[in-house]
């Protein structure tokens, strides 16, 4: 599998483990606020049997895998590369922004992933101005959704970014719209018990895909707090992270 980063040792991103973070290159969203397409291109690329060479050295203290991009369920090589893993028997978080759910499935069948996280981007008549992607059919996030919900251990998230919305405006997504998302999950996989974070957007002066965002604040804290009302009524675990 095409490996474009990899940070060797992190505490934060699967929780409870330490882990060693593969990042792939490329993406088939555009979203806005994405600071991390343009970094994650496909130059010098890491070898994948220096990644596992990596891996076999660190299993004393590494006991996790998260593989994230840039969007991996794009990578040709991701089941043969999760097998692998499964095949060394260390737990792998995957990231994802939900838009192949065949892939999910695939992976979800063979038992590759303990933990799955979804980027829920927001409800279905904003995924076009959030991805920046006309193409994103709200089925397929649904159907991600589901598939999300089947792995042993999965959380689905929000990033509360500034929309671009009709004549250019730009405003920030809106409780109303938030409470929507949240109904999404709960309706598409009728269950209301599922983790789900919001999480405030943190502006980047060095390179957001649109850069009118990037003199944009981060979003405020009473608006993450009136976000986390609307959206426990259909998520009641819903936390600001
Ligand atoms: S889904 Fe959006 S934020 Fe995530 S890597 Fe792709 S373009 Fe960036």
């Amino acid at each position: 599998m095409r490996i474009r980063e990899l940070l060797k040792f992190n505490l934060i991103d699967y929780p409870g483990k330490i882990s060693a973070v593969v990042f792939v290159p490329g993406c088939n969203y555009s979203c806005p606020a994405c600071h991390a397409k343009k970094i994650l291109n496909e130059e010098s690329l890491i070898k994948e049997d220096d990644f596992f060479k990596y891996l076999g050295e660190a299993r004393q203290w590494v006991n996790g895998v998260v593989l994230c991009g840039g969007e991996p369920t794009l990578e040709a090589d991701l089941i043969p590369f999760a097998r692998k893993l499964a095949a060394a028997g260390i737990p792998v978080k995957l990231d994802t922004n939900g838009s192949s759910p065949e892939v999910l499935e695939r992976l979800l069948n063979e038992k590759l992933i303990n933990y799955a996280a979804m980027d829920v981007k927001g409800p279905p008549r904003l995924l076009g101005s959030i991805t920046g992607t006309l193409s994103v059919p709200a089925q397929a996030v649904k159907r991600s959704i589901r598939a999300v919900a089947g792995f042993p251990d999965y959380e689905y998230r929000t990033t509360i970014v500034p929309v671009i919305r009709d004549e250019g405006n730009i405003s920030f997504l809106t409780p109303a719209e938030l409470s929507d998302t949240a109904r999404m999950i709960t309706e598409t996989t009728g269950s209301s018990g599922h983790k789900y974070y919001i999480q405030k957007f943190v502006p980047r002066k060095d390179g957001l895909l649109d850069k009118r965002l990037e003199s944009f604040p981060e979003t405020p804290l009473p608006l993450l707090e009136e976000m986390k009302a609307e959206a426990a009524k259909y998520l009641p675990e819903c936390e600001i992270r």
